[in-house]
């Protein structure tokens, strides 16, 4: 979408932002109406909630402010340091101009030459670094999606109980059908739906030049509380690698089969991982409900899932050799 640089604009796109007001028609009093600033460096108007005096904001989505905003919380949610608000800042303070996109994933695709205008040779080759990685790294698709920073859009939101895998997103986008999709996750706020429908350029990036490796969200979505430590097999492993274990399991075709959630709520729980008894409150509430499990019991009804649909595959391709 293109920059949005009125309130009125703003507000033809979307009703989410009806109970706002520029700083000039805001009920404040007269003297603050000197002190914020009416127009955005990005040249857009700042606006708030014309009675509330909440949520002061540029009303230009595409502002290369929040762009660098955004930037900074994509690449800190992928855990990568030195390449912070104000390095994200300078950036696109230099090169908002020359974005092949309305979208802060473009920097990515800036040649040195751009970039060095806002960046030290240091800052660039990080920034390098950090593209080379996403792009050879696997990531789950709620995380990848979650890490854009749209608003609201966190990687438990709704939308990943209706959508598991990013091609189905990708066309739900493509044909402008965002609203649909949120209807079906039960997304109603004004300001999600507007933002998923403008962002959609975002994840079109994501998926086709920063991220080629985004995983659909296993089938196999297991419900789990990990309580004390855990072995399988005669080996030791913390938390994390014994989640990492389970979910390397992977079928014929090389498809992650499972992932693990971990989550204390009894309603969700389908099983807690304990190898010792203990005071925890996860032991207890496992106890309680009869799911207690041992880490290589819980490890072996992984595999032993696969197997059976692998048998039962292998049975299907024989019968249908014997048949033919
Ligand atoms: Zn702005």
């Amino acid at each position: 979408m293109k920059p949005v640089m009125t309130l009125a604009e703003l507000q033809e796109l979307t009703p989410a932002y009806d109970d706002f007001a520029v700083i000039e028609n805001c009920n404040i009093p007269d003297y603050y109406k000197t002190v914020f600033p009416s127009h955005c460096k990005c040249g857009a108007e700042i606006i708030m909630t014309r009675e509330g005096r909440t949520q002061l904001q540029c009303c230009n989505p595409c502002c290369w402010i929040k762009m660098a905003h955004r930037m900074s919380y994509f690449i800190s949610f992928h855990g990568f340091k030195d390449f912070g608000e104000q390095t994200c800042l300078s950036l696109f303070s230099a090169c908002h101009d020359v974005l092949p996109y309305y979208s802060f994933l473009s920097a990515f695709s800036l040649s040195d030459t751009q970039l060095a205008v806002g960046l030290s040779d240091n800052k660039i080759s990080l920034l390098h670094e950090i593209k080379e990685e996403l792009q050879h790294h696997a990531f789950h698709f709620s995380d990848a999606i979650a890490s854009l920073g749209i608003p609201n859009v966190g990687p438990l939101s709704p939308l990943f109980d209706v959508v598991k895998s990013p091609l189905v997103l990708l066309q739900y986008m493509l044909q402008g059908k965002t609203n649909e999709l949120c209807d079906m996750a039960g997304i109603q706020a004004q300001s999600t739906r507007f933002h998923l429908r403008t962002f959609d350029i975002d994840v079109l990036l994501l998926m086709r030049d920063i991220m080629p490796n985004i995983m659909a969200t296993p089938k196999g979505e297991v419900f789990v509380a990990i309580t004390g430590k855990v072995s399988v097999r005669g080996q030791s492993y913390t938390r994390a690698e014994f989640i990492d274990l389970c979910e390397s399991i992977k079928d014929q075709s090389g498809t992650q089969l499972y992932k693990l959630v971990e989550t204390k709520s009894r309603e969700k729980l389908q099983y807690v991982i304990a190898d010792t008894p203990s005071n925890s409150d996860k032991y207890q509430i496992g106890r309680q409900l009869g799911k207690l499990i041992t880490a290589d019991e819980f490890y072996e009804v992984l595999l032993s899932a696969v197997q059976k649909e692998e048998t039962a595959t292998n049975e299907e391709k024989e019968e249908n050799a014997n048949g033919a």
